[in-house]
């Protein structure tokens, strides 16, 4: 047997195709001698914001502190409630208990994983201060029924995107990150658009949010030294920024990659007893992750590990049964469908610089497994 090596991501693939521009953003920021919210996360802010086609962008230290500072920014706090799902990264969770409330969360759509809006709509009560649907795996949530039943309410309920791992897609053919009050991403080394380390930002249409968001993101300042208000670190540092302005131009061309590659796999793996990923119409997945499902999951990821292959599992536990969350009260069983896919999801390998040699030995040792 030919031991192969295709990891499910190869960062170092991504840098080597843009060595040059990121080599000269390190080298612009180093020389310039401004390390933390410089000129550099300005523009970073302005291009991003431009891209995502929504006024405002403030860069934060990750995805987590986007959501929290987007959520403390909107009066969320003790005594609240936020809507999310269970079957995400636990930053969307851990963020909502950050800003003090309490996190309600919900099962998904067995389809695509996404938040499903029947159950939002039966999970709001008087303390519902805000929903944070999370687009998995690069695809959209239902927006529009959770955003009808968001303004429904009086006063109308925050919708808080979770974009982490959907930069660049669309829902009806509008970009993600400018539906609701406001939007949190990530830019974790992994996500589609991934610095050399953490960060993040907000996106708002709301100027006066955006203004709260900064004094948030550092000490409460808005002059140097001189607290407004009560806030913390949550800084985007100019290396980040600038590695994020090399690869901001090059994010389309890498989701068509992604999309390409994702459509490939939908041929080669058609007539396998895989579940695999579904588009939701009008809208735009960008495949941060490609993901089938299988009831012998873990059969198939030990078959393809001992082929040299890598995957991953997005997630192997809901939140609501991790250890440090069964104090939220959700008992097993409580979400079935999220806790169907925890034992079923297998991330393929999938990533921009992935070639066509490769996803075909992937396709090959999947299609090997139900004959071997
Ligand atoms: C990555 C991720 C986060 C957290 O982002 P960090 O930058 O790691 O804090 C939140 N939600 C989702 C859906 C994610 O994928």
């Amino acid at each position: 047997m030919t031991r192969l090596a295709i990891p499910q991501i190869d960062l170092a693939a991504g840098y080597r195709e843009l060595r040059q521009e990121i080599d000269a953003a390190v080298a612009r920021v180093l020389g310039a001698g401004a390390y933390v919210l410089g000129p550099e996360t300005t523009a970073f802010e302005v291009e991003f914001a431009a891209y995502c086609g929504v006024s405002h962008a403030v860069g934060v230290a990750s995805g987590t502190d986007a959501l929290h500072l987007a959520l403390r920014a909107l009066g969320v706090g003790p005594g609240d409630e936020v809507i999310t799902v269970s079957l995400t990264a636990v930053g969307t969770v851990a963020a909502i208990e950050l800003a003090g409330a309490r996190p309600v969360l919900v099962d998904v759509e067995a389809l695509t994983g996404t938040i499903d809006p029947d159950l939002v709509e039966r999970a709001v009560t008087a303390r519902t201060r805000a929903i944070v649907p999370v687009h998995l795996y690069g695809q959209p949530a239902d927006l529009a029924p959770i955003l009808e039943a968001a303004r429904r309410r009086s006063p109308p309920i925050a919708v808080v995107e979770d974009c982490a791992q959907a930069h660049g897609a669309r829902y009806a053919g509008r970009p993600v990150g400018g539906w609701g009050e406001a939007a949190a991403f990530s830019f974790y080394p992994t996500k589609n658009l991934g610095a050399a380390g953490d960060g993040g930002a907000v996106l708002t249409p709301d100027p006066q949010l955006a203004d709260r968001i900064r004094l948030l993101r550092q000490y409460g300042w808005r002059e140097r030294q001189v607290s407004e208000v009560a806030g913390y670190n949550s800084r985007l540092d100019e290396l980040q920024a600038a590695i994020l302005r090399a690869k901001l131009p090059r994010l389309d061309e890498w989701n068509d990659r992604r999309r390409k590659l994702a459509a490939r796999y939908a041929e080669l793996l058609a007539g396998t007893p895989l579940g695999l990923p579904v588009e939701r119409g009008k809208g735009r997945h960008v495949y941060h992750l490609y993901v089938v499902q299988s009831p012998r999951r873990d059969a198939l990821r030990a078959h393809l590990a001992a082929r040299g292959i890598g995957s991953g599992v997005h997630y192997p536990v809901p939140v609501h049964l991790q250890p440090g969350y069964t104090r939220l009260g959700y008992p097993a069983g409580s979400m079935p469908v999220s806790e169907r896919l925890a034992q079923e999801v297998l991330s393929l390998p999938l990533h921009p610089q992935l070639s066509e040699d490769s996803l075909r030995a992937v396709t090959d040792a999947v299609l090997e497994s139900w004959s071997s």
